[in-house]
């Protein structure tokens, strides 16, 4: 398969793992914030194909796990209410809020639904004129774009039963905010290769300005993975700090622009209430007020009421770095990919259900 197989090489891959052991001489502290990377990483055994001297962290990259309670609270909220359809990804249905879920919600009888993109929640509000159709907007900057563009969608067809619960997040921010927090000391981040596709390499540029770390965006194969530890490594032993792309195929240092005029057209920068983290200013995506009519929270009436976490359940440590599943009592034995107590178990992409399935044994 081309694009696939070429970054699946053995041989090469072989090579790349030489390379990291010989150049890699002081102990440092990686971190990829992409739960996609996190599974290939997992998939791929690379934390134990590494040097001992390299410490592979895993950051708040999944977009279902970083949704704070408070937030699908009110995606629970609406999903009660009258002539309601509730349009989400899959994984979104088993996240447990502070009281319920949407599955429950579901089962309850409430109408929700199923989609695999925002416009699919367009065309089901066209074909249901006496319904309010909302659409869960989770994600980052990589599924954005398409969620504005199913905006001006219903704007330009003159459907006005679509709305969107707004929690979109921004990622460079957030890299800034953990940063901040000083919580885990990183020598170098492994950037998204999805979300850099839209916006480019250039939003990275204060990490090492500001914060001497090294910085590479990497694809999700394990030679892209294994290429971008290379150059992580190289920019440390050298102390020369920068952006790079070690994923040039789906990559440009100015992002995508169109994708980009598309987000900008419909949203702006506003707060984003992370899991684990809190309310960070300037870290999420709001309609802007041309398209407030679209925004279900401004057209709704919901009180979702009080929120709160699973008891025991870590995740908000986990998706700071500064604890992983195997720090959490309940993971395996109250907390299964089938009986998920908090985000990072439901998602395929949490850390917990990567650890659940590939890595169970790992620094055990
Ligand atoms: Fe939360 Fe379950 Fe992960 Fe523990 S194992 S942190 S309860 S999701």
């Amino acid at each position: 398969m081309k694009f696939v197989n070429e970054y699946r090489d053995s041989e090469l891959g072989k090579k790349l793992i030489d390379r990291i052991h010989h150049h890699s001489t002081k102990p440092i502290r990686l971190m990829e914030f992409c739960s996609g990377h996190t599974v290939a990483i997992f998939k791929h055994g690379i934390r134990q194909l590494l040097p001992q001297t390299i410490e592979m962290l895993s950051g708040p990259g999944c977009p279902i796990c970083v949704t704070a309670n408070i937030d699908l609270d009110k995606a629970i909220a609406l999903a009660h209410l009258p002539n309601v359809i509730i349009t989400t990804f899959g994984d979104m249905l088993r996240v447990p809020g502070s009281h319920s879920s949407l599955q429950l919600a579901k089962a309850e009888g409430n109408d929700i639904r199923i989609v695999y993109s925002a416009q699919d929640a367009v065309y089901m509000a066209k074909d249901n004129p006496d319904k309010s159709v909302i659409f869960i907007g989770i994600g980052f900057e990589t599924t954005a774009p398409t969620i504005a563009a199913s905006i001006l969608q219903a704007e330009e067809e003159g459907i006005n039963n679509y709305h969107i619960l707004c929690l979109h997040k921004l990622c460079p921010p957030i890299m800034k905010a953990l940063l901040d927090l000083g919580e885990v000391r990183l020598n170098g981040i492994v950037c998204p290769g999805h979300v850099s596709a839209i916006i480019g390499s250039y939003p990275y540029q204060f990490i090492p300005d500001d914060y001497g770390i090294a910085c590479v965006v990497s694809g999700f194969e394990p030679l892209d993975i294994l290429l971008c530890i290379d150059m992580l490594v190289n920019q440390i032993e050298t102390e020369q700090y920068k952006v790079e792309i070690a994923y040039r195929r789906g990559v440009k240092p100015e992002g995508n622009k169109q994708a980009k005029l598309l987000m900008d057209t419909v949203f702006e920068v506003g707060e984003a209430n992370w899991r684990g983290i809190g309310v960070v200013p300037l870290s999420g995506l709001r309609l802007r007020k041309r398209y407030e009519r679209f925004d279900a929270e401004k057209n709704f009436d919901i009180n979702p009421g009080p929120s709160s976490e699973a008891k025991g359940c870590i995740c908000g440590s986990i998706l700071r770095g500064v604890s992983t599943p195997l720090d959490c009592k309940l993971f395996r034995h109250n907390c299964t990919p089938e009986h998920p107590l908090g985000p990072c178990m439901v998602s395929a992409e949490g850390s917990c259900a990567t650890y659940y399935h590939y890595g169970a044994s790992y620094g055990e």
